[in-house]
């Protein structure tokens, strides 16, 4: 499957925001965003352009994008389903990334990136309420049972991830029950407890053209 292989550190500079793309390095001084905070490439010290209202719009699908770790199919894919169902399309889409279970192992603190948690849910190191699953594209549901598989507990990445989560909390609407390596999903986020710097708004704009 295509993904993105060049370097995450760029897309937060591309996006001007820390997106938090590649686990413990973001929290260290060795974050590029924090170093070098402006645009990559040759020009990106440059003066800002004024930039078109296709331009913000544009700018915001992509780093909303970039921060879940998706490509264009897979993100327009999960727009037309938010559309699809009832309520505000921005905010079901916002809700439908953030039940994707890479995400889901990434908030429990499972995993120090979404990349890492998509990997590790590739790699059969999870169950769903008993189960393997390996699909990190899995839509949780209320009452979900995420727990790492009894052979994958010594995995060094999960027990860092696990030791290091504190420094990002876990969300509200997620439970961890770290004693016995599983989360369940108590509720779907709201709105408001969605606090990245996201304006959705722009993103079904962009779309709806
Ligand atoms: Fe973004 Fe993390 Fe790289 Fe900093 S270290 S630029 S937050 S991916």
């Amino acid at each position: 499957m295509a993904r993105y292989i060049g370097s995450v550190c760029r897309l937060c500079r591309r996006e001007n925001l820390k997106m938090f793309l590649k686990g413990d390095r973001c929290y260290s001084d060795k974050c590029a965003f924090d170093r070098r905070g402006y645009a990559p490439g040759q020009h990106g010290q440059r003066r800002m352009r004024k930039v078109s209202d296709y331009g913000i719009q544009l700018r915001e699908k992509q780093k909303v994008k970039r921060m879940y770790g998706l490509l264009e199919g897979q993100f327009r894919g999960l727009f037309r389903k938010a559309e699809q169902k009832k309520g505000v399309t921005g905010t079901n889409l916002l809700v439908f990334l953030e039940r994707r279970l890479d995400n889901v192992v990434y908030r429990l603190g499972l995993a120090g990136s979404r990349t890492q948690a998509r990997q590790l849910v590739r790699h059969n190191h999870f169950t769903v309420n008993g189960k393997k699953m390996n699909i990190p594209s899995y839509l949780v549901k209320v009452g979900d049972v995420i727990e790492v598989r009894e052979k994958s507990r010594e995995v060094a990445v999960i027990s860092e991830a696990m030791e290091t989560v504190v420094r990002r909390g876990i969300v509200g609407w997620l439970e961890l029950d770290k004693a016995n390596f599983k989360g369940t999903v108590k509720a779907y986020p709201t709105r408001e407890e969605l606090t990245m710097p996201i304006q959705e708004q722009l993103i079904v704009e962009l779309y709806s053209k």
